[in-house]
């Protein structure tokens, strides 16, 4: 289908006979009270009256002359901006298509002329059983579509987006009219509608404009003719639907839905309890893991949808598939599985030895090894900062009041994060591996007593916490401004010889 073409025969179509009216009915809605002064003005009517007590802005208020209701719009800026906008559709037909045209209507208050400004600005439409498009006066930013008035739509582009115009105010208001003359037009629309009462005439119109609607339909695939643009292969029925042709008992029998159909397309199986199993997983990712673990491992595939696929692989450079579909004591506890496995890495154990690859009481000794785990990483973090704190003691810096060096041990670390309420021990890692520097700032008239906590990176000061994360105050950040000049200067030899007493501190 030329779609450049037909868009050019959309454009010369006239619009219908009551459009006008149509279109008149729901700017009614888009209306206001401007109140000045003791007065106030009905813009659906033009009706003037003296505005009375109660009848404040901002309040719904309902007119005396023409009864409808309306909000109270003051003077402000916050009214003198104010749009009212809503999508309303036409249906029209060409060339024996359906076509459903989506207008915004706007209106906004003129406060010169003191009348409501409207216009009615098209942007997109639908070609039943084509597809949808946008036109030039419709943008989007943030996923959230703006339409422009007064613009051509010289241009029409795709959109698979999941707006379903159909449920929009439609002119004209007999539907069933539309489908005369179309390939719609012995369509089981009623039954349909019969069985699908949340649906409207026009979604089931939208459905039905494709071939396979009836088709699929007849051959009691109720839930299936919902997706009817979904098959719009022809041909035998494998290459319609992707499964062979003796299946198609069992899909009727239990009326699979869409998603139900895609799962039983990769699984095979006629197994509604199988199916139901892996409802939630995306079909790529059920696709993925049928070729790893043939899906039959249900107790163990069925916790994988939403594990990434790292960890799946890292189990699977030591034991494989077959065997871990075997092994009983993976049900419900794969991640637990998968960190047992890093754990017993970590801790050097022998990876080809079946009797710690598949341990016979693997919570248990998950808990065991994650201890060990920890402990040894504590051990070399530990030696780690004992060196950081040599390291970087040329830094170590005094005036009358204050001093300044870097966290001596592991435990300071945490001494002082739970003395000073922050998560200083967070940071435990990164300063054992050179990341980052922590400093911790004291009096020296009490050097076991935290004070500020200093965090220096890339030659600034980027943190510096007092107890609770307080601000620190003007005379410490004269002292920490003087140490920053101290710690940017390059320094070999060392000015203060760590003492004894920093390292217990
Ligand atoms: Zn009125």
């Amino acid at each position: 289908m030329d779609i450049e073409l037909f868009m050019k025969k959309v454009d010369k179509k006239p619009y219908p006979k009551h459009w006008k009216k149509f279109v008149d009915k729901h700017y009614i809605e888009q209306n206001i009270f401007f109140k000045f002064g003791n007065k106030c003005l009905c813009t659906c009517c033009e009706h003037e009256f003296k505005a009375g007590k109660g009848f404040n802005i901002g309040e719904l208020k309902e007119c005396p002359s023409c009864h409808n209701k309306f909000v109270v719009f003051g003077n402000s800026i916050y009214y003198r901006y104010k749009t009212f906008r809503k999508d309303i559709i036409m249906c029209q037909k060409i060339d024996g298509k359906v076509v459903i045209r989506v207008f915004e209507i706007a209106s906004y208050f003129d406060y010169e002329i003191k009348k409501m400004v409207r216009d009615e600005q098209e942007y997109a439409r639908e070609i039943l059983g084509v597809g949808s498009f946008h036109g030039d006066s419709i943008y989007f930013y943030l996923g959230y579509g703006r339409v422009y008035h007064n613009c051509d739509n010289t241009y029409w582009r795709s959109y698979d987006g999941v707006r379903d115009y159909a449920v929009l105010p439609c002119y004209p208001y007999n539907k069933q009219n539309l489908k005369n003359n179309t390939i719609m037009k012995y369509a089981p629309i009623e039954e349909f509608l019969r069985e699908n009462p949340y649906c409207n005439y026009l979604q089931a119109l939208k459905l039905a404009a494709y071939p396979s609607f009836e088709s699929l339909w007849k051959m009691g695939l109720k839930n299936l003719s919902q997706y009817s643009y979904k098959f719009k292969k022809t041909g035998t029925f494998k290459k319609r639907f992707g499964v062979s042709k003796n299946h198609l008992p069992f899909i009727v029998k239990n009326d699979l839905t869409y998603d139900q159909f895609n799962t039983f397309k990769i699984l095979q199986k006629e197994d509604m309890n199988l199916i139901k199993t892996y409802k939630n997983f995306t079909i790529p990712r059920l696709r993925k893991l049928k070729k790893i673990f043939n899906l039959e491992h249900i107790d163990l595939v069925s916790q994988l949808n939403l594990v990434n696929d790292e960890k799946i692989e890292y189990i699977l450079n030591f034991v494989n598939a077959k065997e871990l579909g075997k092994y009983r004591q993976i049900k419900d506890n794969f991640l637990i599985y998968y960190d047992y496995l890093t754990f017993i890495e970590k801790l050097g154990f022998d990876m080809k030895n079946k009797k710690y690859l598949f341990p016979k009481n693997l919570k248990s000794l998950h808990d065991k090894y994650a201890q060990e785990v920890s402990i040894k990483e504590n051990i070399i973090i530990s030696t780690s900062i004992s060196q950081r704190f040599l390291d970087l003691s040329p830094y170590i810096y005094e005036n009358e009041k204050y001093i300044i060096y870097p966290a001596p041990t592991f435990y300071s670390l945490e001494e002082e994060s739970s003395n000073m309420g922050h998560c200083v021990r967070s940071y435990a890692e990164r300063y054992a591996k050179g990341t980052t520097e922590i400093f911790f700032m004291r009096e020296k008239s009490d050097t076991t007593k935290s004070l500020v906590t200093v965090e220096f990176n890339n030659k600034h000061i980027i943190q510096k916490r007092q107890k609770g994360n307080d601000n620190t105050t003007i005379e410490q950040n004269e002292f920490l401004s003087e140490w920053e000049n101290f710690r940017n200067k390059k320094r070999k030899i060392k000015l203060l010889e760590p003492t004894r007493d920093l390292l217990v501190a």
